[in-house]
C-alpha cells in the first residue's frame, strides 16, 4: 500500500487538499428512480456537508473552498476540484461536461475527484469522464460499502455488486483512476465480510481505497435503529484492528485515501470517538507509524 499523502507528493511534487464542491444533482437512490430515503447511513446532504451551496458557479465554489483551507494548507499546495455530494454524474452528461471543464479551467486546480454510483456511468458519462482524464488527472470513487448484496440490500444500496465490478472495468479501460470507499461496521457484517469486501476492490482492480467506519447520523433511518439498541457502532481499537488487518492484504501500488472519515458534527450521533479529530489523527500516527 501507499498513502495518498506520499503518492500525491510523487505524482504532483507537492502536497495536494480537496476542495469540495456541489453539482446541481440528486442520487437516484432518494428520487425514486432506483429508491427513495437513500442508503439507511446518509444524511439529507449525501454526504457533501462540507461542499459549498450548488447554487454558486462552480469557479466560485473552488474559490471558496481554498480561501477556507488557505490558512491551514502550505502556499505551494496543489488543489484537486472534488464533485463530492450525491452522485455526481446523475445528470446531463453536457452539465458535467461544463462542470469539468470550469473545474478544470481554475488555476489552482491540478486533478478531479468525482463522487458517484457505479449505476450512473452510462457510455455517455464514461465518454465525458474520459475527455476530462485526458486533460488532467481525474479519480472516480466508487461507494461500494460492501461487495456482499444480501448487506447492501438491507441498507438500501440500491445495485448489485456485479454493477460496481464492471463499473470497475469499464472506468479503467479508459484510463480513469478508481477509488472505492468501504465502510467497516455495517449491521450484519462480521470482520471476515469486511474483510472480503477490502480483497473483493482490490481484485476488481480498484486503484485506491477509502476506508470508514459506520457513522450514525441524525435524520438517517439508522438513527432509529440505533436508539432503540437494534445496531452497534464499533469503538476505536475495534475499528482500527480491522482497519489493520485490511491494510495486511492491499497489495504495494494501491493508494490508501483513508484510513477513516469524519462525520459532520453537527449531525453526529455515534461513535463519538470520531468527533475528536484530533485524538483520532495521534491514534493512528502512533499505531500505524511503520506503515504509513
Ligand atoms: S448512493 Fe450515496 S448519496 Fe445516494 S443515498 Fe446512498 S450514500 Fe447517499
Amino acid at each position: 500500500m501507499i498513502t495518498a499523502a506520499k503518492y500525491f507528493k510523487e505524482k504532483f511534487g507537492h502536497k495536494m487538499y480537496k476542495a469540495a464542491i456541489s453539482l446541481d444533482v440528486t442520487c437516484p437512490n432518494r428520487d425514486g428512480k432506483v429508491g427513495k430515503g437513500g442508503c439507511a447511513f446518509c444524511s439529507a446532504g449525501g454526504s457533501g456537508e462540507f461542499a459549498s451551496s450548488c447554487v454558486l458557479p462552480v469557479r466560485e465554489q473552488i474559490d471558496d473552498a481554498i480561501a477556507r483551507l488557505s490558512r491551514k494548507v502550505p502556499s505551494d499546495t496543489g488543489y484537486i476540484a472534488y464533485f463530492q455530494s450525491f452522485t455526481s454524474t446523475y445528470c446531463d452528461p453536457e452539465y458535467l461536461r461544463i462542470s469539468l471543464n470550469e473545474a478544470m479551467d481554475h488555476p489552482k486546480v491540478e486533478a478531479l475527484s468525482v463522487a458517484t454510483r457505479p449505476d450512473c456511468l452510462p457510455e455517455e458519462i464514461l465518454d465525458v469522464l474520459e475527455e476530462a482524464a485526458g486533460r488532467m488527472p481525474l479519480y472516480v470513487e466508487l461507494g461500494l460499502q460492501t461487495c456482499d448484496d444480501v448487506i447492501a440490500d438491507s441498507f438500501g444500496r440500491g445495485y448489485k455488486t456485479h454493477v460496481y465490478d464492471e463499473a470497475v472495468a469499464a472506468l479503467r479501460s479508459r484510463g480513469i483512476n478508481v477509488i472505492t470507499h468501504i465502510i467497516f461496521g455495517l449491521p450484519g457484517e462480521d470482520k471476515d465480510m469486511m474483510l472480503r469486501s477490502v480483497k473483493h476492490a482490490v481484485e476488481q482492480g480498484t486503484d485506491g481505497l477509502k476506508f470508514t467506519c459506520l457513522y450514525i447520523l441524525k435524520n438517517t433511518r439508522y438513527e432509529k435503529l440505533y436508539e432503540d439498541g437494534q445496531i452497534e457502532v464499533l469503538d476505536q481499537q475495534e475499528y482500527f484492528d480491522i482497519v489493520e488487518e485490511a491494510l495486511k492484504n492491499v497489495p504495494e501500488d494501491t493508494v490508501i485515501h483513508r484510513l477513516t472519515g469524519d462525520g459532520p458534527k453537527s449531525l453526529l450521533i455515534a461513535p463519538m470517538w470520531t468527533a475528536d479529530k484530533r485524538q483520532v489523527i495521534n491514534y493512528i500516527n502512533r499505531r500505524f507509524k511503520n506503515l504509513i
